[in-house]
């Protein structure tokens, strides 16, 4: 493999053709991981304006670190994975208490904040910092199994273990954060999954798979998983204009520790008569939801909590409720 003319080949496309998204306009230390962190599992399409309202809202550091939990999940609502804005928020606390507020630019402190692994810390210090730090994610993993031939299941732990080295061999001095984003724009937009666009590709000459005719056959395919079903039955408990909202334990298996409407059984209330159903998916699992009217007398368990109806949004994050309260 010629390094250098792989380097100069991928660069100089990148500078041509990558995509104006926000995150990369100013690439703050700030803005480039609240973008990392937004990107993991989620689409570009899906993240670009919800990244625009969410620094709108928590501009800086310090604003987020200020802010109630509640507060940045409203601001997370739809992106699912509610994991990472908690994270996101016990890292700004962190950044706050331990660093004065300035964002760490070394390896180890960064890697030490809630949520930032070893693909998200090098994407801050590359792009941010302009340290010569390699990352590997889902793209990079599919685009060296190409340009490289290795065979292999990009899903296994394994195997993206191997791109580390070649990535860290690869990384530039000069321009390491264009050199990491133009690996993962070449992944995202011409070397894609389900036919890779070799003839538009700025690299076909270096690259093994296209050489062999296997670009359509590596990285090797995934298992199929079936969907796991799930079926719920919710319920719409409403009294005096408030209605009955649960917060969800950290035992549940989907949506822990968010708000929720209270499930059948976990008040003492009657399943009646059924107000709406809505399919959604969370990771592997297929929900079926069912929506049914109860009533409820007396007070709220510690866990439960009577919200005015034109509140509700507030509490209630995740898509499935907006796809099951939908005309509510
Ligand atoms: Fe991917 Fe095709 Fe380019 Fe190889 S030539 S890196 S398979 S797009």
């Amino acid at each position: 493999m010629n390094d250098a003319g792989l380097r100069r080949g991928l660069l100089s496309w990148y500078r041509r053709a990558k995509r104006d998204l926000p995150w990369r306009r100013d690439p703050t230390p700030y803005r480039v991981w609240v973008s990392e962190i937004m990107l993991q599992q989620t689409t570009v399409a899906a993240v670009t304006p919800k990244y625009e309202a969410f620094l709108r809202r928590f501009p800086t550091v310090a604003s987020l670190a200020s802010s109630r939990e509640d507060e940045v999940l409203k601001h997370w609502a739809g992106l699912g994975y509610y994991s990472r804005a908690r994270n996101l928020r016990r890292a700004a606390l962190a950044v706050v208490a331990g660093h004065g507020g300035r964002f760490p630019s070394e390896l180890a402190p960064v890697l030490a904040l809630p949520g930032v692994g070893r693909y998200t810390a090098g994407a801050i210090l590359s792009i941010a910092f302009q340290k010569p730090f390699p990352l590997v994610d889902g793209n990079v993993i599919r685009v060296f199994s190409r340009l490289f031939g290795l065979k292999g299941r990009a899903k296994d732990p394994a195997f993206a273990a191997r791109m580390w080295p070649l990535a860290e061999r690869l990384v530039p001095k000069t321009g390491p954060g264009d050199w990491n984003q133009a690996l993962m724009e070449l992944g995202a937009t011409v070397c894609t999954p389900d036919s890779p666009s070799c003839g538009a590709c700025p690299v076909t000459a270096h690259c093994a798979a296209f050489a062999k005719g296997l670009q359509d056959r590596l990285p090797l395919p995934e298992p199929a998983r079936a969907p796991v079903p799930v079926a719920w039955t919710c319920l719409w408990i409403e009294r005096g204009g408030k209605v009955l909202l649960w917060r969800r334990s950290d035992k549940e298996r989907l949506l822990k520790n968010l708000w929720g409407l209270p499930m059948a059984g976990s008040v003492a209330a009657t399943p009646g008569r059924l107000l709406a159903k809505a399919s959604h998916s969370i990771t592997f699992h297929a929900l079926a939801v069912e929506l049914r009217e109860a009533a409820f007398e007396g007070a709220p368990p510690p866990e439960a909590k009577w919200v005015p109806r034109g509140k509700i949004g507030d509490y209630l994050v995740s898509s499935l409720w907006l796809k099951l309260l939908k005309g509510r």
